[in-house]
């Protein structure tokens, strides 16, 4: 395929947002509503993500008026919502995903995971736009099904529209004491340094139309070189995952490039593809654990591989393909420079606390996070996965030197029953939370109390 600026790949989206809000059936009522008409449009279920081709988006954004003439193929929208998916999008650190979602429940406004989503979003410099979901929860709300957001607004009460402008100004003043100024959408305006803000109900679809179209349209304007396809194979893996039958496999996102059976990988394990899937389109049927082969794969898709030694896969690390005319050990070194350069953000004093996350890509915006100014947390040791007791004997080195620091920050992960008892008796300190800041904030007041 040519790389050329009328070659888009489609763009890559992330849901985003606190739990509750509405993420997951935000998707489904993208993905559901043709499937209702027994029309999936177009519509493929892949490996952690959907693929949304650009006929079926200039159908649902019809009713805008919007003479709709997409660029790019379609739109790839992430399916496993969460910073878990977003952070491990990212490839020798900097973030793959083109554009966000970030769901606010319109009832209860901006909420811890919003904050930390926004955090990230920030980190990563990564463009979004606010779906203020569950506008049918405003008392009176008349149902518009599908309608575009203005049309449906048209059809409500002087008193709903009252709700609606009231939580919208709080909502508006909640996200400037984060730094960030946010106004409703207009597709007719030039917003550059405002962020869109877009109603919807994931129940009855209002805003959805406008949604899709602005997720498009935006990335389209903003994004050409980006979106640009590019031949050299550009992926990274989402999740390390046991599938009974096929052993532990890989779920990827390619973004440019293609992939093909039997090609070799590094990342930073060396293998060979054994199969590429993708689920089977009979999915429909919700026959679980059929899988459809490909001899290759075009970007962007998500894609399950197998392989052998892939339990020593790393979520959130990029996959390296050797060619034909590449030599082995330069993609091994690649592979590995991209887990130095999280690697060297760890102190080289060798004082400070150890952190363990989930996934390289959490391991790395937690380090980042503490690294920043107002935060400034030194780091001597990192780890990935479960804390065991191991990890817990390697913090302690920390007790003659500097007590505070013989502390392990624990994101996103489990702790081993030996590994808190051995904790508990060497005085190790293990700090626990699914929200970086609110570890931070744990780590402050236990500093704060040994001042005192
Ligand atoms: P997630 O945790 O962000 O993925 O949230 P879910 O998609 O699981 O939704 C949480 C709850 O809110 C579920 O009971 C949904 O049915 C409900 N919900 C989600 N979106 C809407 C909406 O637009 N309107 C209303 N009324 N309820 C919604
Ligand atoms: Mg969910």
């Amino acid at each position: 395929p040519k790389e050329s600026e009328d070659n888009l790949r489609s763009p890559i989206c992330c849901i985003m947002g606190h739990v509750d809000t509405g993420k997951t059936k935000l998707l489904d009522c993208i993905r559901g509503t043709n499937v209702q008409g027994g029309e999936a449009g177009g519509i493929t279920q892949q490996i952690g993500a959907t693929y949304f081709p650009a006929e079926n988006i200039r159908e649902r954004t019809k009713e805008l008026k919007a003479d709709v003439k997409l660029k790019v193929p379609g739109l790839l929208v992430i399916d496993t919502p969460g910073h878990e998916s977003f952070t491990n999008l990212r490839s020798r650190g900097s973030g793959l995903c083109d554009i966000a979602v970030l769901v606010v429940d319109i009832m209860h406004g901006l909420e811890p995971q919003t904050i930390e989503s926004l955090n990230l979003l920030k980190m990563r410099n990564t463009k979004f736009i606010v779906a203020l979901n569950k506008v049918d929860r405003l008392y009176g709300w008349k149902t518009c099904h599908n309608a575009p957001i203005e049309k449906a607004m048209k059809q409500q009460s002087r008193d709903v529209k009252k709700q609606f402008e009231t939580q919208l100004v709080q909502i508006i003043t909640q996200f400037k004491e984060q730094g960030l100024n946010t106004e409703l959408n207009n597709m007719d305006k030039e917003m550059r340094e405002t962020y869109r803000i877009v109603p919807t109900s994931a129940i009855s679809g209002e805003g959805i139309p406008d949604l899709l179209l602005v997720l498009t349209k935006l990335t389209e304007k903003t994004m050409v070189e980006n979106l640009t396809y590019r031949n050299e194979v550009q992926c990274t893996v989402l999740e390390v995952k046991v599938i009974e039958g096929l052993g532990t496999t890989i779920d990827v996102v390619l973004v440019n490039g293609v992939l093909h059976e039997g090609d070799q990988i590094v990342g930073p394990i060396v293998t060979s593809i054994r199969a590429l899937l993708t689920p089977h389109p009979m999915n429909e049927l919700r026959v679980k654990g059929t899988y459809q082969n490909h001899r290759a794969i075009k970007g962007a898709q998500g894609i399950k591989i197998t392989a052998s030694g892939l339990e020593h896969a790393i979520a959130g690390a990029a996959l390296y393909v050797v060619g034909p005319h590449d030599d082995l050990e330069e993609v091994k070194e690649t592979a590995m420079g991209d887990m130095k350069s999280v690697l060297s953000r760890i102190d080289k004093s060798g004082e400070g606390v150890c952190v363990q996350a989930s996934t390289l890509g959490s391991l790395e915006t937690l380090l980042e996070f503490l690294k920043t100014p107002e935060v400034n947390i030194p780091v001597r040791g990192i780890s990935i996965g479960t804390v065991h007791k191991k990890d817990v004997m390697k913090a302690s080195v920390m007790l003659e030197k500097k007590k505070e620091f013989a502390t392990i920050l624990a994101f996103d992960v489990k702790v081993t029953p030996e590994a808190w008892k051995l904790a508990d008796d060497l005085g190790v300190k293990i700090f626990m939370a699914d929200i970086i800041y609110h570890l931070f904030d744990q780590f402050k007041g236990y500093i704060n109390n040994l001042k005192e």
